[in-house]
Order: C-alpha cells, then structure tokens, then sequence
C-alpha cells in the first residue's frame, strides 16, 4: 500500500478540506496516520440512572418520558426534557441547540453521555451528546481519539478520515523496525501500533502503541542526526595547528593548577585543533567553574600557530574583564590581545580595524562590534562565543564567515543534562567542566519570609562594614521594562531610608542606556557603589569578587535555573558569599522549588530538578533553540527511550554505515522520508 498518497483520496476531502489538513502538516494519507490524537475519551457501559455520579461525566440508556420543550430565555434557547430508564427519571437540558429536537423521538430508545449535576433542586444532565445504541457499542469497544484541529475542521470529520486511512492501509504498513530490534525491546508490530494508537483497546494497549512510536521518533531523530554529523565531520580546515610548545610555559605561570575536568576539556579541545577538521564544540561549565582559562589557552594555542583568535560576549563590561584577564595571562608570552566594543571612539575603532586587518593583534574580544561590516580579520582561525545562550545561530554564524572555514568553541554556563545537550545542540560536540576549582566556599542560601526583611538589611550593614558589597534583584514587575525601572527606583528610595545613610547605593535596569550601564558595572566592580539594586540585568557573566551577598525579592518569579545564575554572582573571592531568597509565597510547590536551591550548588543538578518541577516545556528556552519538537514523545519522561535510541541508532550505523544491509532497507527509505520532511536538504 502506498501511503504516500494524496489525502485527496478520502472520502470528503475536497479542496478546501484539504487545505485545512494540511494546515495540520496533513498532505499524504502517511501523515494523517502519524498525526497521533491530543488525548482520548472512553465510552464506558451505561449506567443505570440511579448509579449515576453527581458532578461528572455519566452515560445512561434510557427514553424520552416527557414533552419536548423549547424556550428562549435572555437570548439563550433552551430544550428541555425528561428521560427515564427502569430505576428511575432525570431532566435533560441544552442550550441553543434547537435541532436536538428533530433527532428525538419517544419511541426509540438513546444513550445520553453529559455531565450530571444538582441545580436548583433537582438533578439534571447539561447538554448530553446523543447516540443510538448501536453508535455507542462500538464506541466503547476502543477508547476514542480527540484530535488537534484547526478551524474548519471537527472531531467528526478527524474521526472520518483516519478511520478510512487505517482502512486504505490495513496491515499493509511496512514494517521499519528491524525485527531484532523488535524481539530484543519488546516493541509492538508498526501496523498495530498505529491502530491502537488511533483508537486503543484499552490503556494497555496504548501504552504498548506508544512506546513503539516514541521509539521510533527518537530513533529517527537520533539516526537522522548522526547522518548529518558525519558529513559535518568531514568538513576540514586549512586552519593547521601542530605546536603547543609555547602553551606549557603559560600553564606554568598560572597562579592555579588546572582542575582534572578543566585539564580533560583542554584536551579535548586541542585534539579537535589538532585533527585538521573543524572543530564544533560546545563547552559547558556552571558559574565559576573556569572556562575563560580555557578559552585563553585555545587562543594561544591559536595565536601561536599564527592564527588570529576571537571571543565575543554580549555585555562591554564582560568583553573588558576578558580582555584583562586575557592580558594578564598572556601578553607576558607575547601575545597582542586587543578589544572591540561598541562604546569606543570612532577613533580607537579605526585604529583597531586596521590593526585586526594588518595582523598587528592575536587575539580580539568583544560585543557584537565584532562582526560589524567594517572588521577584517587576517586569518581568522578559532571563534569563541561565551554565554552563548544569549547570541542567535545567525550572529555567530557572521563570526564565522568572517574566517575561512575556523574552528568553533562555544561557551554556556547554562546547565543542561548532558544527554539533553545531545539533543539541543545535536549539531556540536560537547565538553563538560563539572567540577568547581578547589577551596570554593559554598554560598550559603536561604529562604525566607518577609517579615526577615529588616534582619537581612542589619545583615547587609555589616558585611559592609567588613568591606564587602551586596547586590539585590528586584523581580520584573511585568512584561514592561517601564514598570521595571518604577520599582527599582522606588525599592531604591525605600532602601535608602531603610539602611545606614552613608552606604553608597545605586540602581541598574535594562531600560539604561549601555554607556550608563557599563559605568554603574564598573562602579561597582571598583566598589564605589556598596548596594546595587538591579533587575535581572546582571545575570550575565561579570565578577565581583568582593561582592558576599545576593538578595533576590519575590524569589518565587523566577525559575530555579535563572536563581542559580543570579547567585553565581556571589561566592567568586576568598570571602563566605550568601544567597537571600526573599518570598511571601504559601504554595508547597513553590517552596519545594527554592528549598532545592538552599540544598544545592551544583548547576547539573538542579537543572535536572528545574526539569522535573517545571517539566520541559520551559526547559531553559529549548523552543528558543529551533529545537525538532516529538509528536508523541517527551525528552524528559521518556528519557530511557531516548538513550535506548541514541545508542541503537549507533550501533545500526557501526553495523552498516550506508545502510546496505537487507534487514535496513525499509529502515532507510523511512530515514530518507524523514529528512526530507524534518530538514531542508
Ligand atoms: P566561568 O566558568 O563562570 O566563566 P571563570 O572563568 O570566570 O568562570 O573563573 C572563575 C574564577 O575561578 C576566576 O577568578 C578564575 O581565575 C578562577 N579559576 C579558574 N580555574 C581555576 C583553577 N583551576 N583553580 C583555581 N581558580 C581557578
Ligand atoms: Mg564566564
């Protein structure tokens, strides 16, 4: 059977049907079959009146034993009746549904199926659906599909034509899945499945269709992305890197030795230089964990080679702490860091194009300013991006194509489980710092109520006092950045009331201008400022060593990740760092939340918790990646399934790289169906 046939087929899909269907992504019979119900409802065997639940959904068996009365009441048209059975009577009303009455009549009898409630003294069935007795036995012999529609469309005509389309295909689906595979896993058969996934027997059954179709979603992503990771692969670089000579002598005069998972990455690193391909990797690390002494040795290595090197972050403040810390660490070895940012003169940016353009600079940090128009490199070979969550695949795209072919690290303190990572960034390797450098105090973290509010400002005083300086979050108030600045400004006078008159305090909100943001962050880095009041302006990557203390107000808004990167300000000096988390909030759920932050420092774990308490629709803005979104299945709960396809997927390829073998052959076709609909190719 060629399911590849055109939805046109059907019975009652002409045109305009089929532009509907297709608004679903329906065009061939085969994607009105994967098109898997939204839920189910099941039709039950129907009780007798006097069983009947109160407050759900109940279905009886019964006659009409009254008139049929119609009646308009404020514009509402109302019918109205009586139906009976043997144990007992019960009315039954619609609203404006005028035409329930033609399918009506006292001498046949009907199933109702509506929702049963005590009104104004009596018991009544609101708007019951009506079925014949026939109808409605065969209805119970499976549990019924609800689909996604879209306007033009109905459950009715859904239910229509998937039940032609199971027919057209009936046993006749090629079976994909290589019956090994099968066997070894305990999946059902692909015709079966896709029936039952349609209308299941019982839960049973479903739940066996399910896990057979989420398997195979899984499989063919995975499969899928492991096709198109090998031609990437392949891509190679005149970018030749052969020397690390000059690298010993810098890890030599760190003040620090590198930790055994900074020393694993940096390897990692550098046999992707080595390999003449381009290097695509993703290095991810919590707050703190020490991945800009990683890039900083990658750009050596680079520089030393005699290729030019560049890391772009998103705030002036982050490019201008790199380009000191790149500067300490490596112009003792001659190595010419110089910096881009968009608030320089035209004078000095001139000057720094020329000096970019005539390879008179090694390495380049900066903002955005680094992909202007206007910058030339000379030989671009490595790109770094940091907290690159923050950047669009299309700026760091520009970034690249301003080298030949360059070799690529991205950075991200954002915490994702690795096997999620696999998925998010299917497109780039991945390396992981997970361990923090030693002698790192834990931030000490609470949560607490309000009313804790002047103790935590007696608190802040003396940590003045001792020197230190303190950074307190106001939430968003809502989606508007005017509101935003109103409550900061306002906090701020309050605070200022509130605490010692001679603490230096200051505000920070996203509305600023970035020349007046950049000064107040350097402000505060040079401790003028004591207090800084900000909105979640700061979470972005800049240290403050000196800085102890982080108070975050109505703690409850914000997601245990975003909370995690807010605290990492704090905690990056020799001093005890604290973490306030300040909220009013009585839901358990809520204080589950911020409990495990209390309990935990580590950016892996507590991901994994953001991910089972929040689910992963909002998985750290995955949708904001272009992530493939599964019809049926869930990265997170049917995570078991996902790895089980992960590593199957290598083994078919380990196996049979083209996949030649007879037992892949409808394997492939499926693959190839799948690419085509899944990626531009
Ligand atoms: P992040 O991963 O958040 O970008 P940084 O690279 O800013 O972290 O490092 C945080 C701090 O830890 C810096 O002051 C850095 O010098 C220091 N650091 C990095 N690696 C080590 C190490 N192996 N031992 C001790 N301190 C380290
Ligand atoms: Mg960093």
């Amino acid at each position: 059977m060629e399911t590849n046939l055109s939805i046109s087929v059907l019975k009652g899909v002409g045109e305009k049907t089929k532009t509907y269907l297709n608004k679903l992504g329906i065009v061939t019979i085969d994607d009105l079959l994967h098109n898997y119900p939204r839920s189910y409802e099941s039709f039950s065997k129907p009780l007798k009146i006097k069983d009947m639940v109160l407050d759900e959904m109940n279905s009886i068996e019964g006659s009409i034993c009254a008139s049929i009365n119609q009646l308009a009441k404020n514009k509402i048209k109302i019918t109205k009746t009586k139906v009976k059975d043997d144990t007992g009577l019960i009315n039954i009303i619609w609203f404006n549904q005028l035409y329930i009455k033609n399918k009506l009549n006292s001498s046949e009898k009907f199933i109702f199926k509506g929702k049963v409630e005590y009104k104004y003294g009596q018991i009544q069935m609101l708007s019951p659906e009506i079925y014949s007795v026939d109808e409605y036995t065969k209805k119970t012999e499976a549990l019924q599909p609800i689909y996604s529609l879209t306007k033009g469309l109905t459950q009715n005509n859904m239910n229509n034509f998937v039940k032609q389309g199971l027919l057209k295909t009936r046993n006749q689906l090629k079976e994909f899945l290589p019956l090994e595979i099968r066997t070894a896993h305990g999946f059902s058969e692909y015709n079966y499945s896709i029936n039952q996934i349609h209308y299941p027997f019982n839960m049973k059954t479903y739940k066996e269709a399910r896990k057979r179709l989420v398997f195979d979603e899984f499989l063919l992503f995975q499969m899928a992305l492991l096709s198109l990771k090998t031609v990437k692969e392949q891509d190679s670089t005149d970018v030749i890197i052969k020397d690390d000579t000059g690298i010993k002598d810098i890890l030599k005069s760190l003040p620090f030795e590198l930790t055994k998972a900074q020393l694993r990455v940096w390897n990692e690193i550098k046999d992707d230089l080595y390999s003449n391909k381009v290097m695509n990797r993703l290095l991810q690390g919590d707050v703190g964990s020490g991945k800009t002494i990683i890039a900083a040795l990658a750009l050596a290595l680079a520089a030393k080679n005699g290729y030019q090197g560049t890391i772009m972050v998103p705030t002036e403040v982050l490019a201008k702490q790199h380009y000191i810390s790149l500067k300490n660490f490596l112009e003792p070895f001659n190595i010419r860091i110089g910096l881009l940012v968009g608030s320089m003169t035209l004078k000095e940016k001139k000057e720094m194009y020329n000096n970019i353009r005539n390879k008179e600079i090694d390495i380049i940090v900066g903002t955005h300013a680094l992909i202007q128009e206007k910058v030339t490199y000379n030989n671009l070979g490595l790109v770094i991006t940091d907290e690159q969550h923050r950047f669009g695949v299309k700026q760091r795209e520009t970034l690249i194509q301003k080298g030949n072919n360059p070799h690529i690290l991205v950075m991200s303190a954002t915490p994702i489980p690795r096997t999620l990572a696999l998925i998010v960034y299917g497109d780039l390797d991945v390396s992981i710092i997970d361990e923090l450098p030693p002698n790192r105090q834990t931030i000490k973290t609470y949560a607490v109520d309000t009313s804790y509010r002047s103790r935590v400002y007696s608190f802040i005083e003396k940590e003045i006092q001792k020197g230190r300086q303190v950074y307190i979050i106001c939430p968003m108030v809502e989606e508007s950045e005017d509101l935003d600045l109103e409550s900061v400004v306002e906090y701020t006078e309050k605070l200022k009331q509130s605490i010692n008159g001679s603490i230096k305090i200051s505000y920070l909100h996203g509305k600023m201008k970035g020349k007046e943001k950049n000064e107040i962050m350097e402000d505060f880095a040079d401790n003028k400022i004591q207090v800084l009041v900000s909105t979640t302006v700061v979470e972005v990557g800049v240290n403050v060593p000196n800085a102890t203390i982080m108070v975050i107000e109505n703690s409850e808004r914000f997601g245990l990740a975003q909370l995690h990167q807010l605290r990492g300000r704090v905690g990056r000096g020799e001093h005890q760092s604290f973490c306030i988390l300040l909220t009013d909030t009585k839901n358990e759920k809520t204080k589950e939340r911020l409990d495990v932050l209390s309990k935990h420092n580590n950016g892996f774990i507590i991901s994994e918790y953001d991910l089972k308490l929040r689910g992963q629709g909002d998985l750290f803005g995955i949708r904001q990646h272009g992530l493939v979104e599964f019809k049926l299945g869930n990265v997170f709960e049917d995570i078991e399934l996902l790895k089980l396809a992960n590593s199957i997927a290598k083994k078919i390829y380990t196996k049979d790289p083209d996949l030649e073998l007879e037992a892949h052959q409808i394997l492939k076709q499926r693959l190839i169906h799948y690419i085509k609909s899944h990626y531009v190719v």
